[in-house]
């Protein structure tokens, strides 16, 4: 194991003797078997596919400290962090300016971009405000005639998620974690278990982050958690550019961009509604790929954009779009509704994981059981600078 990792506080080897199981091997899942295992946790994790099966391998990759509120600001900071010192270990992570923008007349998100940025500062994010002359001066590859107010943060970088969810894996297995991959689970209704086509297994502390699966999954163990999955797009193509930065999201036109090792990636909006994680469409919706091609060309004016694939995913929203972290029966816990912004969060956050379930506080305002389950509540934008 390299330096870089074992140079992390948390190694008091207080998961010696304990067996867990964790369901689901995307960025979340693996982030918390590799801290529970550095810890001599015995871990399993148990994958219906393959790593990176759902949406940690259908992400974009844009990753970022620029929250607006705690803990999220908190949890930002040390994932970007984490991203970096695991780039340092072989990840692939590269740094990368991140800048929001609001567009001159829509006033609402003038005053929430002001907003947040003086909420970051005030909680330690190095959010800086820009007027449109001086994006231009710092990127001169981004149209800026049309923006009112930027926010800036150097906090801030993209990954090939998949490749780093295989990474993840494979730190993992180093460090002792058994990964079962074609192996889909179905939960106990009475204790920590999983029941596999091989049998019933049961363990110390079971860890459902399954993803958009986690609801229903938890659901056939009777219990219910406020959470619905819905549908989100990108894709990526060719740009007849150089090098070229930031990433961008337009909260005005409801995108963003992000400089791709083959030209750009690119994506939209949310669906609001929720959508089923066994049987969503997972082609992009007809134009699509015309629609944001076109608001892609509008911020980067010098490109030509030669789309080469475009796919569709699932993210996972919540009633107050703050995840739903920690235990929600005795030695049982889930970790899900990331509201578009999990794989940004996960080294944080399957950190905070791991140390709950080995006796730590976790994270209290991300407690899953503030909801009953029940709640009827509408599915929103993920990466709306409202709230977070
Ligand atoms: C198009 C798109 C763009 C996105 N862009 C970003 C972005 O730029 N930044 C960002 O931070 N987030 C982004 N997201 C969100 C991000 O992908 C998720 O928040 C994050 O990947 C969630 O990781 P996870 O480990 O919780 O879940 P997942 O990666 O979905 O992993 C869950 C795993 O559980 C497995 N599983 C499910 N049921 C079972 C079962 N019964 N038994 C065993 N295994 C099971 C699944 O196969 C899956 O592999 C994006 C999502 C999409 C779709």
């Amino acid at each position: 194991m390299d330096e870089t990792l074992s140079a992390d506080p948390i190694r008091q080897n207080r998961g010696v003797g304990r067996e867990v199981a964790v369901v689901g091997a995307g960025a979340v899942g693996l982030t918390a078997a590799l801290f529970l295992a550095r810890e001599r946790a015995t871990v399993t994790v148990y994958e219906a596919g393959t790593v990176a099966n759902e949406s940690s391998g259908r992400a974009a990759g844009v990753c970022y400290d620029a929250f607006a509120a705690e803990p999220n600001a908190t949890l930002g900071r040390e994932a970007i962090e984490r991203f970096r010192s695991f780039a340092q270990a072989g990840a692939p992570f590269t740094s990368c300016p991140y800048l929001w923008l609001a567009q001159t007349g829509d006033e609402p998100k003038i005053d929430l971009v002001r907003d947040g940025i003086r909420r970051m500062q005030k909680l330690g994010v190095e959010a800086t405000e820009l007027d449109a002359s001086e994006v231009a001066e710092r990127f001169p590859a981004l149209r800026t005639d049309d923006i009112a107010v930027a926010g800036l943060t150097a906090g801030a970088g993209y990954t090939d998620t998949a490749a780093y969810t295989e990474w993840l894996a494979d730190q993992a297995r180093a460090e002792g974690v058994t990964i079962e991959e074609e192996t889909p689970v179905q939960l106990a209704t009475d204790s920590p278990a999983v029941e596999t086509g091989e049998g019933r297994r049961e363990v110390d502390d079971l860890v459902v982050t399954a993803g958009a699966h986690s609801k229903q999954l938890l659901a056939g163990a009777g219990v219910e958690i406020a959470m619905k999955p819905y549908r989100v797009q990108a894709l990526v193509g060719e740009v007849s550019l150089g090098d070229w930065e930031p990433m961008v999201y337009d909260t005005s036109g409801d995108c963003y961009l992000r400089p791709h090792s083959e030209g750009l990636l690119a994506g939209d909006g949310t669906e609001p509604w929720e959508a089923d994680p066994n049987g969503y469409d997972r082609a992009p919706n007809e134009g699509f790929s015309g629609s944001l091609g076109d608001r892609v060309t509008h911020r980067l004016p010098e490109c030509e954009l030669d789309v080469d694939r475009a796919w569709a995913g699932l993210c996972t929203a919540t009633p107050d779009r703050d995840p739903l972290v920690g235990a929600v029966r005795d030695r049982v816990y889930v970790a899900t509704g990331f509201q578009g912004q999990g794989f940004m969060r996960s080294p944080a956050i399957g950190r905070r994981l791991a140390d709950d379930i080995l006796g730590g506080d976790g994270i209290p305002a991300f407690d899953p059981t503030r909801f009953d389950g029940d709640e009827s509540f509408e599915v929103r934008e993920g990466m709306a600078v409202e709230s977070s």
